[in-house]
Protein backbone atom coordinates (compact mmCIF):
# COMPACT_ATOMS: atom_id res chain seq x y z
CA UNK A 1 0.00 0.00 0.00
CA UNK A 2 1.46 3.42 -0.69
CA UNK A 3 1.67 5.91 2.12
CA UNK A 4 0.23 8.84 1.95
CA UNK A 5 1.71 12.38 0.94
CA UNK A 6 1.60 15.15 3.03
CA UNK A 7 1.17 18.87 1.81
CA UNK A 8 3.81 20.91 1.51
CA UNK A 9 4.39 23.79 3.28
CA UNK A 10 4.85 26.81 0.82
CA UNK A 11 6.80 30.28 1.46
CA UNK A 12 6.77 32.68 2.76
CA UNK A 13 5.31 30.72 6.00
CA UNK A 14 6.41 31.32 9.82
CA UNK A 15 6.80 27.56 9.92
CA UNK A 16 9.52 27.19 7.52
CA UNK A 17 11.71 30.01 9.70
CA UNK A 18 11.61 27.89 13.08
CA UNK A 19 14.21 25.76 14.73
CA UNK A 20 13.43 22.27 14.49
CA UNK A 21 13.94 19.65 17.43
CA UNK A 22 16.31 16.94 17.76
CA UNK A 23 14.66 13.68 17.29
CA UNK A 24 17.33 11.13 19.48
CA UNK A 25 15.55 7.82 18.52
CA UNK A 26 14.51 6.94 15.01
CA UNK A 27 11.13 5.13 15.87
CA UNK A 28 8.01 3.62 13.99
CA UNK A 29 6.44 7.52 13.96
CA UNK A 30 9.74 8.95 12.84
CA UNK A 31 10.00 5.52 10.40
CA UNK A 32 6.45 6.69 8.83
CA UNK A 33 7.28 10.41 8.62
CA UNK A 34 10.45 9.49 6.83
CA UNK A 35 8.57 7.31 4.47
CA UNK A 36 5.68 9.44 3.79
CA UNK A 37 8.26 12.56 3.38
CA UNK A 38 10.03 10.46 0.32
CA UNK A 39 6.40 9.84 -0.98
CA UNK A 40 5.81 13.20 -0.75
CA UNK A 41 9.25 14.32 -2.44
CA UNK A 42 8.86 11.82 -5.28
CA UNK A 43 5.36 12.82 -6.23
CA UNK A 44 6.73 16.48 -6.40
CA UNK A 45 9.67 14.99 -8.57
CA UNK A 46 12.30 16.69 -5.98
CA UNK A 47 15.23 15.70 -4.69
CA UNK A 48 15.32 16.79 -1.15
CA UNK A 49 12.70 17.58 1.93
CA UNK A 50 13.04 18.69 5.18
CA UNK A 51 10.12 17.66 7.81
CA UNK A 52 9.28 21.15 8.24
CA UNK A 53 8.33 21.47 4.53
CA UNK A 54 5.30 19.55 5.66
CA UNK A 55 4.72 21.00 8.97
CA UNK A 56 6.89 18.97 11.53
CA UNK A 57 9.31 20.53 13.20
CA UNK A 58 11.83 17.38 13.73
CA UNK A 59 14.91 17.22 12.83
CA UNK A 60 14.41 14.83 9.67
CA UNK A 61 15.45 15.11 5.82
CA UNK A 62 15.14 12.59 2.64
CA UNK A 63 17.04 12.77 0.05
CA UNK A 64 17.48 10.90 -3.11
CA UNK A 65 19.76 12.68 -6.21
CA UNK A 66 19.83 9.14 -8.17
CA UNK A 67 19.26 10.20 -11.88
CA UNK A 68 16.07 9.23 -12.83
CA UNK A 69 16.70 6.23 -15.08
CA UNK A 70 18.60 4.42 -12.65
CA UNK A 71 17.45 2.73 -9.63
CA UNK A 72 15.97 4.95 -6.32
CA UNK A 73 19.12 5.64 -3.35
CA UNK A 74 16.94 7.50 -0.90
CA UNK A 75 18.53 8.50 2.11
CA UNK A 76 16.53 8.41 5.50
CA UNK A 77 18.09 11.22 8.17
CA UNK A 78 17.46 11.92 11.52
CA UNK A 79 19.55 14.31 13.59
CA UNK A 80 21.78 15.05 10.79
CA UNK A 81 24.79 16.73 11.52
CA UNK A 82 27.76 18.20 9.28
CA UNK A 83 31.13 17.10 11.29
CA UNK A 84 33.39 18.53 8.18
CA UNK A 85 33.08 20.69 5.14
CA UNK A 86 35.72 21.33 2.35
CA UNK A 87 37.27 24.64 2.33
CA UNK A 88 36.42 24.54 -1.52
CA UNK A 89 33.21 26.14 -2.40
CA UNK A 90 31.21 25.62 -5.56
CA UNK A 91 28.58 27.37 -6.53
CA UNK A 92 25.37 26.18 -8.57
CA UNK A 93 21.88 26.64 -8.82
CA UNK A 94 19.19 25.89 -6.50
CA UNK A 95 15.28 25.17 -5.72
CA UNK A 96 13.21 23.94 -3.21
CA UNK A 97 9.57 22.58 -2.96
CA UNK A 98 8.79 25.59 -0.87
CA UNK A 99 9.67 28.07 -3.47
CA UNK A 100 8.00 26.69 -6.71
CA UNK A 101 9.34 28.01 -9.83
CA UNK A 102 12.29 29.88 -8.22
CA UNK A 103 16.22 29.12 -8.60
CA UNK A 104 19.26 30.70 -7.68
CA UNK A 105 23.14 30.15 -7.62
CA UNK A 106 23.93 29.69 -4.48
CA UNK A 107 27.18 29.37 -2.87
CA UNK A 108 28.34 26.23 -0.29
CA UNK A 109 31.30 23.92 0.54
CA UNK A 110 31.82 21.41 -2.14
CA UNK A 111 32.08 18.03 0.07
CA UNK A 112 30.92 17.34 3.54
CA UNK A 113 30.85 14.68 6.18
CA UNK A 114 27.57 14.06 7.37
CA UNK A 115 26.75 12.28 11.06
CA UNK A 116 22.93 10.93 11.68
CA UNK A 117 20.40 8.34 12.23
CA UNK A 118 19.00 6.11 9.78
CA UNK A 119 15.40 4.40 9.83
CA UNK A 120 16.72 1.37 11.58
CA UNK A 121 18.41 4.08 14.26
CA UNK A 122 21.81 2.66 13.35
CA UNK A 123 24.19 6.25 13.82
CA UNK A 124 26.04 6.26 10.38
CA UNK A 125 28.87 9.13 8.62
CA UNK A 126 28.60 9.77 4.90
CA UNK A 127 30.83 11.42 2.80
CA UNK A 128 29.35 13.51 -0.12
CA UNK A 129 29.99 15.79 -2.81
CA UNK A 130 28.43 17.13 -5.51
CA UNK A 131 24.70 17.33 -5.95
CA UNK A 132 24.56 14.92 -2.89
CA UNK A 133 26.83 17.37 -0.87
CA UNK A 134 24.58 20.01 -2.18
CA UNK A 135 21.65 18.45 -1.50
CA UNK A 136 21.97 17.47 2.44
CA UNK A 137 23.34 21.03 2.67
CA UNK A 138 19.99 22.40 1.89
CA UNK A 139 17.92 20.27 3.42
CA UNK A 140 19.76 20.65 6.92
CA UNK A 141 19.48 24.03 6.35
CA UNK A 142 15.83 23.70 6.55
CA UNK A 143 16.08 22.22 9.93
CA UNK A 144 17.24 25.81 11.04
CA UNK A 145 14.86 27.89 9.49
CA UNK A 146 17.31 28.76 6.60
CA UNK A 147 16.02 28.90 3.11
CA UNK A 148 18.51 29.14 -0.19
CA UNK A 149 17.10 32.60 -0.78
CA UNK A 150 18.95 33.32 2.87
CA UNK A 151 22.23 32.83 1.01
CA UNK A 152 21.49 35.32 -1.43
CA UNK A 153 21.31 39.11 -1.42
CA UNK A 154 19.01 41.42 0.20
CA UNK A 155 18.46 42.49 -2.72
CA UNK A 156 17.81 39.17 -4.87
CA UNK A 157 15.95 36.79 -1.87
CA UNK A 158 13.79 40.57 -2.12
CA UNK A 159 12.43 40.07 -5.27
CA UNK A 160 12.04 35.88 -4.68
CA UNK A 161 10.10 36.50 -1.79
CA UNK A 162 7.87 39.02 -3.34
CA UNK A 163 6.88 36.72 -6.18
CA UNK A 164 6.07 34.11 -3.68
CA UNK A 165 3.80 36.07 -1.44
CA UNK A 166 2.30 37.79 -4.46
CA UNK A 167 1.78 33.65 -5.96
CA UNK A 168 0.29 33.00 -2.47
CA UNK A 169 -2.43 35.88 -2.56
CA UNK A 170 -3.42 34.86 -6.35
CA UNK A 171 -3.89 31.28 -5.21
CA UNK A 172 -6.24 32.08 -2.01
CA UNK A 173 -8.06 34.37 -4.51
CA UNK A 174 -8.50 31.50 -7.22
CA UNK A 175 -9.26 29.30 -3.99
ZN1 LIG B 1 14.26 23.37 0.19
Amino acid sequence: MPMPKRPLVIAPDPGLKQQAAAVGRVDADVRRLMDEMLETMYAATGIGLAAPQVGVLKRVIVVDVSPANLPAQPYRMADPVITWASAELVTGEEGCLSLPEQYADVTRPARISVRYRDEADAERELDADGLLAKCIQHEIDHLDGILFVDHLSTLKRGIILRKLAKAKKLASVAA
